[in-house]
């Protein structure tokens, strides 16, 4: 079984908000069906559409106020007509694809999944159908809510599920020793050990996360699935064909994190 995150940088435009890449949406649905069938689970992030919202209420803050609570059903709501958006290009080309909400059987607490029911999602791949989740707003047994990124919706996925491989799609290659989107000769890092993967976190955290962006966190996040020997590839799903070789196996550009 593999599981595969694609980012919302590449769903969605993100400076417009809620606005949907369709382009790359048609693109990728239709290199998933080639690499079809496959036991697979679709993660995907927010963007353009579920970012802007949270920030709005503060949802990452956890409830503080009544004045959120539309911010709440707001943020998930933009959530739901941009995994409508994937959906639909995916049953468009014919894959069994199915939408499963993420606050519906998730509950975090401090923002980690504390409770999370992998049966269903389980029964939907056995049934040989496509488990389409995404990065949603949640309840949160401490703060109210919260927002339970894909990133870590993905890994935990991963894990209970004992996948084998764990797929992120970025709009970069891979990790690279610095931000390639503002320094000019950051090397893309073809592999990560779990030893590296900590010294890269030790050495990121020092920095800004203005520099650090979401690969960061991205990688902090992939140590569980890593430690679970499940093999982690962050590669650029902007390019073609790049999700289709990953999900045949066969080798891509891209950073691959193993024990
Ligand atoms: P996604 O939306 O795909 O989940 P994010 O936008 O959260 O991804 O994180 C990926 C972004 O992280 C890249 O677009 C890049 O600008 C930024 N980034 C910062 N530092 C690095 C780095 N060292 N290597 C790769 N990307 C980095």
């Amino acid at each position: 079984m593999q599981v595969l995150k694609l980012g919302g940088s590449v769903v969605t435009v993100k400076d417009e908000p809620m606005t949907a890449d369709h382009e790359s949406i048609r693109r990728l649905a239709e290199e998933i069906k080639a690499a079809w069938p496959t036991p697979l689970i679709l993660v995907h992030g927010g963007g353009s559409f579920g970012h802007p919202v949270a920030e709005k209420y503060g949802i990452a803050d956890g409830f503080i106020s009544e004045r959120q609570l539309p911010g709440y059903a707001k943020t998930h709501q933009a959530m739901i007509a941009l995994n409508s958006i994937i959906v639909d290009a995916l049953l468009d080309v014919g894959l069994p694809a199915i939408s499963v909400t993420p606050s519906s059987f998730i509950m975090t607490q401090e923002g980690r999944i504390t409770s999370m029911n992998l049966e269903i999602i389980g029964r939907l791949v056995v049934r040989g159908m496509l488990p389409v989740l995404y990065g949603d707003a949640v309840l949160d047994k401490k703060k109210g809510f919260s927002i339970l990124s894909g990133d870590q919706l993905s890994v935990r996925v991963a894990v209970g599920m004992g996948a084998s491989r764990l797929v992120f799609g970025a709009d970069v290659d891979g990790v690279y020793t610095s931000n390639p989107k503002l320094v000019a000769d950051a090397e893309l890092i073809e592999h990560l050990s779990l030893e590296n993967l900590e010294s890269y976190i030790k050495i990121g955290k020092a920095l800004t996360t203005d520099v650090t962006g979401g690969m960061l966190g991205k990688v902090e996040e992939t140590r569980d699935a890593v430690e679970a020997g499940i093999e982690v590839l962050i590669c650029n799903a902007t390019k073609p064909d790049f999700i289709l070789k990953a999900l045949r196996g066969e080798p891509v550009t891209g950073t691959v994190l193993t024990a």
